[in-house]
């Protein structure tokens, strides 16, 4: 029996359902419905998937057509730049053009200055998905790394105005602030869930809580106690716990106000 304060639809802003990791063991075409079947089963009402790259753009468009409670986004993921080249923007530009209601932003989009790839490259890449997104008044997905000073100058000096969501969020209050007044959504992942995370764990806790929403970035960033273990969108809950656990608000003022968050963090209609 579920008791009546988990009776609450949650909406995971940030995961890759479409990985083939999830294909394993699944036949091709019930894998994305099993996936989302368990999360539903645990509340997950809606989902957002991110593209990395040209790769996965139409197989998200398939998805969403066959699923109204998927929403994605389509960019260039700075880690899978090495296959991405200047050609695949046309393609991008006539993607967004027919795009639907289920497409919701630019992304995962952004800087890594972790990852061993050309760091050129990566702004180069980053500036034209945020003049796509301004052109065609998206917000972006925006994965950091390293490089949160370059990104904010970046957006300050293309005077991008759209927001969206820093994914995976475990920066200082201080940068959470630049972000949340540049019109972005601070993104709070399975981070929160491990006691060592003391750091971003107080973070979350001082940020108003209109500009939060959660996300499992699933299949990876595992939740603490599944760590070597498969991410998956079933597992937002937990997050949420934790977030509720931190906060000062009740639990039904935290569900409330995330849920109406990552509807207008996406302009989408509840
Ligand atoms: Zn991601």
């Amino acid at each position: 029996m579920t008791s009546q304060t988990n009776d609450f639809p949650l909406f995971d802003t940030h995961c890759h359902a479409d990985f083939e990791a999830f294909e394993q063991g699944f036949t091709p075409d019930q894998s994305i419905d099993g996936y989302l079947n368990e999360a539903k089963q645990a509340q997950v009402e809606k989902l957002l998937i991110p593209s990395i790259g040209q790769s996965n753009w139409k197989k998200l468009g398939n998805i969403a057509q066959s699923h109204p409670n998927v929403y994605y986004a389509l960019g260039f993921h700075p880690y899978f730049l090495e296959q991405a080249d200047e050609v695949q923007f046309e393609e991008l530009r006539q993607l967004l053009a027919s795009k639907t209601r289920q497409c919701v932003a630019i992304g995962e989009c952004g800087l890594d200055f972790f990852v061993d790839v050309e760091r050129e490259k990566q702004e180069r890449f980053f500036i034209q998905q945020m003049e796509l997104a301004k052109a065609f008044e998206l917000p972006l997905i925006i994965h950091e790394r390293k490089s949160y000073n370059r990104l904010i100058e970046l957006i300050k000096r293309h005077k991008f105005t759209f927001g969206g969501v820093i994914h995976g969020f475990s920066g200082s209050e201080q940068q959470a602030l630049v972000w949340i007044k540049l019109g972005f959504y601070i993104g709070v992942g399975g981070t929160i869930t491990y006691p060592r995370a003391q750091k971003t764990r107080t973070t979350i806790a001082k940020l108003p809580l209109e500009y939060l929403v959660i996300e499992t970035d699933a299949p990876d960033m595992p939740i603490h106690g599944n760590q070597g273990k498969r991410n998956h969108s079933k597992y937002l809950t937990k997050i949420l716990n934790e977030l509720v656990l931190i906060r000062k608000e009740t639990k039904q003022s935290v569900v409330t106000q995330i849920w109406h968050n990552s509807h207008r963090a996406f302009g989408i209609c509840e």
